[in-house]
């Protein structure tokens, strides 16, 4: 089962314990979800995030958007809070509000609209999720964004977006190794998450993640687990919602990382032939119940 390498640990199956609720639990107690949109017609990849969010069980969720994109998201969205953020000052001014405990940056954001909420939301200190639009936007200047990373972040690289962040690791991932052993994606991973001082997860057929203490796990979408028709638009978007919600729940980034991995593939299998990235946050239910 071990696709990516020898030696690997597999992501862990989710703890119940972890993902059960207290029944004499507040919406407070189990975190306060900030997913940031784009602006008009960019902003299905956030409303995705933020569904994922929302089923895996955030107290609350927030939409963060641009005024332009506000109408066609209110028209959208349910049990969803909406707030309008355009410039930094917006974000700064809702990050007041310590309840919110995890952030979401990156699916459809737009790089413009990224460069400039980024570093703001890494200075918050918060729980922290960079995925797509987020990590592109640094390409040109990863040191920039490197410095600013801290514990509480967990990068969502695809294939695409690691090459374009990490273009010198990506780079010994694709030379042939004439010689000594062969540069595998597990060490890629590693590499860079020791690079950013963060949680890094890779995603693809095999998805790894790594810490900077150079832990790598994978949730490997063969064998039994196969799930091909998971490769679909706004899959990862979903992704990075489950990993945020499980970041305002508590959960620390190495567990988040694995059992979002984790619960999006099985949602996945469930579901079957046929998914569309909607279906995904919709098929989650039928999985948490079996434990
Ligand atoms: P993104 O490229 O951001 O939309 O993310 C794509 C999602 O699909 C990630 O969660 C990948 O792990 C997943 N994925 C990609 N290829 C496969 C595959 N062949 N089998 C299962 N999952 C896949
Ligand atoms: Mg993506």
């Amino acid at each position: 089962a071990l696709a990516a390498g020898g030696g690997l640990a597999e992501a862990a199956r989710p703890d119940p314990s972890a993902l059960a609720k207290d029944p004499g639990a507040h919406k407070y107690d189990h975190g306060h979800a900030l997913i940031l949109s784009g602006g008009a017609g960019r902003s299905g990849a956030a409303r995705l995030a933020a569904r994922g969010a929302l089923r895996i069980g955030a107290g609350l969720v927030t939409l963060g958007a641009p005024p332009d994109a506000l109408p066609e998201i209110a028209a959208q969205i349910t049990a969803l809070m909406l707030r309008r953020i355009n410039g930094r000052g917006d974000l700064v001014r809702m990050l007041a509000d310590r309840r919110v405990n995890a952030l979401c940056l990156g699916p459809g954001l737009g790089v413009g609209r990224a460069r400039e909420l980024v570093p703001a939301a890494l200075a918050a200190g918060r729980a922290l999720v960079l995925d797509a639009d987020a990590l592109t936007a640094f390409a040109d200047a990863p040191q920039e964004l490197f410095a600013r990373l801290h514990p509480r972040c967990v990068l969502t690289p695809h294939g695409g977006e690691f090459a374009r962040l990490f273009p010198d690791i990506a780079a010994r991932l694709q030379a042939p190794a004439l010689e000594g052993p062969a540069f595998s994606r597990a060490d890629a991973v590693r590499a860079a998450a020791a690079e950013a001082g963060c949680v890094v997860l890779l995603k693809g057929r095999d998805t790894l993640i790594a810490t900077p203490r150079g832990q790598v796990r994978v949730n490997a979408a063969t064998g039994a687990r196969a799930a091909p028709w998971l490769a679909t638009a706004g899959a990862g978007d979903v992704l990075a919602g489950f990993l945020t919600g499980l970041l305002a729940r508590g959960l620390e980034p190495l567990a988040a990382a694995e059992t979002a991995a984790w619960l999006h593939l099985e949602a996945a299998r469930d579901f079957g032939a046929g998914l569309v990235a909607e279906d995904i946050p919709e098929a989650l239910p039928d999985v948490l119940r079996r434990f």
